[in-house]
């Protein structure tokens, strides 16, 4: 039997496919007995924000990692598609058809008993009843602790600050410049001693995160700096300024409410201390000298390479409240990007979730107890998709375990294989959730030179090597059943 804490996307997809593996499964979910700041409802998988399931074409990396989930039996996938609603290119649902479907698909399945009831700690564990915890961003108070306690509390995080990340190609490059600070040169690479088997790509330990080991930082040519910086004048600066304290914050959750680590402030609030706070903050021009005036700018704003592929840039230190749509006009007042496409906005809220790499294997068990998995936004993935995904293999792992075979994962050449590659093997010392993008998968030996063709190559290679990996699965579990 196994035991799954959490009846959101993680824990409703984990549930389902143990259940179609033959495993007998108990799901406990706390709601309504005890509610979060967040669901409104009772029911299971509900979306606590918005009804996007984002891109659904093959040239998304997010569309790819559906169309993955759909080939491997996803029940959100299923539930989804019944409940589309009209939106272009994208995959959005009606919240409460989704919620029912799956809420009903559990609830009828012989194989499935729901529990509505707070887990307080994580339940003993074993080969022949594992645990998947999938708690989510706002996993309650005592099964936090207890969590805590098996990873360590280093390793478990509360709070999750976001800066945006706006598109390379959309960075007018003829206002900004890249520079490290003072001149700083490039960190010497370390790899991560298990790091080995990455397919082609090596994951640095130290700054920049994500930069290739092998290649300059910011994925370019001649590795003269690290961050692209856009310089301001004294009057955009203020232009700036003006506009970001008089900028619409979001509504915020009661949870959220004004408790803002002093470390990570989101930039209006350090804006409302004080004129000049931003330029001693994320803002700070020292060390940077401008090669077109040969001085330091007034201010500064660095962008920092995101993603392996180079074509994602965040705003160092620019987490924000501000709602999306002031967000974009505020932000475009920047000099470099004015053009910018926002590929994430900031944000500031609640999140619980382990440091991936320190705590997890890439079949989402716990290393250091290994018949407890994670899964969903607590094992440090982002997103609705993502954290189904990531359900989906910790259920189909949990349910081998009970029957004796081998855990195991797609490969990195997979969007599915590539998001559990990130969560047990980036730098731990940066770790931040993911969402799933082309960049954390392994590259092509030979990538097509425009870009949409490359993102077709990439997901063409990942469905065929999806099929040979199910192939493959198939008869491992075939020719261990004649064995016994
Ligand atoms: C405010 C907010 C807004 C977000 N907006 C978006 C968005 O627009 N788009 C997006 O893709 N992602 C969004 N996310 C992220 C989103 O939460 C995750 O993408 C997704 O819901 C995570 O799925 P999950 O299964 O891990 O967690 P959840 O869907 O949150 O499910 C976890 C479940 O565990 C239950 N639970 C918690 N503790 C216990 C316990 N001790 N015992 C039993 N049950 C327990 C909870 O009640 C909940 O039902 C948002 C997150 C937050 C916090």
């Amino acid at each position: 039997m196994i035991r799954v804490i959490g009846g959101g996307l993680a824990g409703c997809e984990a549930a389902w496919q143990a259940a179609s593996q033959g495993v007998p499964v108990t799901l406990y979910e706390m709601r309504p007995v005890r509610p979060t700041a967040v669901h409104k409802t009772d029911r299971l998988a509900e979306l606590v924000c918005s009804n996007s399931f984002r891109g659904d074409k093959l040239d998304n990396a997010v569309g790819l990692l559906k169309e993955e989930m759909r080939r491997l039996g996803s029940l959100v996938m299923r539930a989804a598609e019944a409940s589309r609603v009209p939106a272009g290119a994208a995959l959005a649902v009606d919240r409460e058809r989704f919620a029912e479907t799956i809420t009903t698909a559990l609830n009828d399945h012989p194989l499935i008993t729901i529990v509505r009831e707070e887990m307080t700690a994580i339940p003993e564990s074993s080969d022949r009843a594992p645990v998947i915890v999938a708690t989510g961003p706002l996993t309650s108070d005592a099964l936090s602790s207890d969590i805590a306690q098996l990873v360590g509390s280093d390793h478990l995080y509360f709070y999750d600050a976001i800066s945006p990340i706006v598109l390379a190609e959309t960075i007018d490059r003829s206002k900004v410049f890249r520079a490290s600070r003072w001149n700083r040169s490039i960190r010497p690479v370390r790899l991560k001693p298990d790091a080995t088997d990455t397919g082609g790509v090596r994951l640095p330990v130290g700054e920049p995160r994500g930069r290739q080991a092998d290649q300059p930082a910011c994925g370019v040519d001649d590795g003269e700096g690290d961050y692209l910086n856009c310089p301001l004048t004294r009057e955009e600066y203020d232009r700036f300024y003006d506009a970001l304290v008089t900028a619409e914050s979001a509504t915020v959750h009661d949870f959220d409410k004004e408790r803002f680590f002093e470390g990570c402030l989101p930039i209006e609030v350090m804006a409302h201390r004080g004129r000049d706070t931003l330029r001693f903050g994320p803002m700070k021009p020292v060390g940077l000298t401008d090669p077109r005036t040969g001085r330091e700018p007034y201010a500064a704003v660095q962008l920092r390479q995101d993603n392996l592929a180079g074509d994602h840039f965040s705003l160092v230190g620019f987490q924000t409240q501000i709602k999306w749509g002031d967000q974009a006009r505020v932000l475009r007042l920047i000099p470099g990007l004015e053009q910018a496409e926002f590929v994430r906005f900031g944000m500031v809220h609640r999140n619980t979730y382990v440091n991936g790499p320190t705590v997890l294997a890439e079949t989402w068990q716990v290393r250091v107890r290994p018949t407890v998995f994670f899964a969903g936004q607590m094992s440090g993935v982002e997103g609705y998709v993502e954290s189904a995904a990531s359900g989906l293999i910790a259920g189909l792992n949990a349910a081998a375990l009970v029957k004796g075979e081998a855990p195991a994962t797609p490969p990195r050449t997979t969007a599915i294989g590539a998001l559990a590659y990130y969560v047990s093997h980036a730098d731990p010392a940066h770790y931040e959730p993911s969402n799933i993008t082309f960049g954390i998968m392994a590259p092509l030996p030979r990538a097509p030179r425009s870009k949409m063709a490359r993102k077709l190559a990439l997901s063409e290679r990942a469905l065929a090597d999806l099929q040979t990996w199910l192939h493959a699965r198939a008869s491992q579990s075939v020719s261990e059943v004649s064995r016994a």
